[in-house]
């Protein structure tokens, strides 16, 4: 949904803005999600998608990583990937075919259909810079990164410990950073990169990025693309949602979730639903079961339990009026955009800190998986909008760290810093979107240098 969301978003600006259509086409390992069936019910009848026959992984060990299956989807539906890029080059003249960002196997088909390719890069420009910067990494650093002493400087960014990089850079024995690094080098082959975050936000890696010495391919910061609210109005846990913080008061509620994959442990689930309850404060909470990894559900929900079982016991009727619990789902850019809501504690994945950002609701940072805890420094220590709570030694966020987190961000002296920086981030985000502003403009020039392809 991560990766979606924004390229949905994408081919409707292209559209409404442009005319110009665009066909998905979908690989996958299994059928799709609730969530991916609605997003994609929303599409207007001038963009389509095609789905693929489902990759089959029943040779693959279950600890598989995430990088390695999305990656391997591809390769292995790269036939069917051809078929259907020749069934829609038959049919309409295409001007360019835009890559997921772990799909650059797929550029040669793009080539052998004379299609120029572009990567449409879905998180953040640190990231990216990360990215492009990782093959001259890989051949400078011996051991783990996590290893390194000192902090690691990626061009034009705040410097990572080691630890803090992306998930799949964690472990260089693992095949999942082999893929990395194997799309990593393929990125100079594509014509642009399509990247959904803007300068004001993170100005010195969009820089560097941008730098020529660095012979990157160009870069074009169209962000923040966000989903602007479903059409399931008549969903029930919407309307539920919805109808509950109508009744809460102006900027009272900390809305808590976890992206499209993330869940707990179950000892986490229990110190944080402890540590909601004992904050005072009130909350909008999307529950899921709790699992041993952090990202065990991310590729798509196919939770079946009841995630509302394993909260404390007691824990619903207690808090009752002071939040809501809905289980997997919540119709979060309205939530957002809700004038209830005062703070969003987030895990920090791309799409949920961008729709943040571009409602002004401050955050508390809480990463669980991929890049996610690159987004949480940069946020904290570079951006000012987040504040983020300390993981005690048992690797839990205790009860205690969450109530003085939740009260700092909603009635202390931090909560205020972090509120009105991210007032000036939202502004700013409104002005690269307005009519004259840099992300509009950038698109335009992208979807003219397209149609003069045509
Ligand atoms: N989302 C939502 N309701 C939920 C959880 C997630 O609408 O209950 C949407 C959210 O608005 C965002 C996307 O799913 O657009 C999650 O993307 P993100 O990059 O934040 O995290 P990921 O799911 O990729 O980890």
């Amino acid at each position: 949904m991560g990766h979606l969301i924004p390229l949905v978003e994408f081919a409707n600006k292209l559209l409404t803005r442009h005319h110009i259509s665009a066909t998905f086409i979908i690989a996958s390992d299994g059928p799709l999600s609730k969530p991916q069936i609605t997003l994609l019910s929303t599409l207007p009848p001038a963009i389509d998608y095609l789905l693929l026959p489902a990759v089959n992984f029943d040779d693959l060990p279950p600890n598989v990583k995430i990088e390695t299956r999305i990656a391997l989807t591809i390769t292995r539906s790269l036939p069917s990937i051809r078929d259907a890029v020749k069934s829609v080059v038959d049919r309409r003249k295409v001007v360019a075919f835009v890559f997921d960002l772990f799909a650059t196997d797929g550029f040669e088909i793009a080539t052998e259909f004379k299609i120029p390719s572009y990567i449409f890069y879905p998180t953040t420009a640190t990231v990216l810079s990360l990215f492009l910067y990782l093959p001259k990494l890989d051949e400078t650093v011996s051991c783990e990164y996590r290893e390194v002493a000192e902090k690691i400087q990626i061009p034009g960014c705040v410097p990572f410990n080691g630890q803090d990089l992306l998930d799949p850079v964690q472990d260089r024995k693992n095949d999942a950073y082999k893929w990395v690094l194997h799309h990593a080098k393929r990125y100079r082959m594509a014509e642009g990169i399509i990247l959904n975050s803007f300068k004001e936000l993170e100005p010195g890696a969009m820089k560097a990025l941008q730098e020529k010495e660095n012979d990157n391919p160009i870069v074009y910061p169209i962000g923040p693309l966000i989903q602007m609210g479903s059409k399931s109005n008549d969903d029930n846990e919407e309307s539920l949602c919805l109808k509950w913080l109508d009744e809460q008061p102006n900027c009272s509620v900390l809305y808590v979730s976890f992206g499209s994959g993330g869940a707990l442990s179950h000892d986490q689930m229990i110190e944080l639903a402890l540590g909601l309850e004992m904050s005072e404060q009130r909350f909008l909470w999307v529950v899921r079961c709790p699992c041993d990894t952090s990202s065990a559900t991310f590729f798509g929900i196919r939770d079946t339990n009841d995630p509302l079982a394993y909260l404390p016991q007691g824990f619903l009727e207690r808090t009752r009026g002071q939040g809501l619990v809905v289980p997997l789902w919540a119709p979060q850019t309205r939530v957002l955009a809700h004038g209830s809501v005062c703070g969003f504690l987030t895990h920090c994945g791309w799409n949920s800190t961008l729709e943040s950002v571009v409602h002004g609701v401050p955050l508390i940072a809480w990463p669980l998986y991929a890049e996610q805890r690159m987004n949480a420094v940069m946020l904290v220590e570079q951006v000012g909008v987040a504040l983020r709570p300390k993981v005690g030694e048992n690797g839990l966020v205790g009860r205690v760290e969450i109530v003085k987190v939740v009260k700092g961000l909603i009635e202390g002296e931090e909560g205020k810093r972090v509120r009105s920086r991210m007032r000036d981030l939202k502004d700013a985000a409104a002005n690269v979107l307005g009519e004259n502003g840099s992300s509009t403009k950038i698109l335009s020039e992208l979807a003219k240098k397209w149609k003069s392809n045509a």
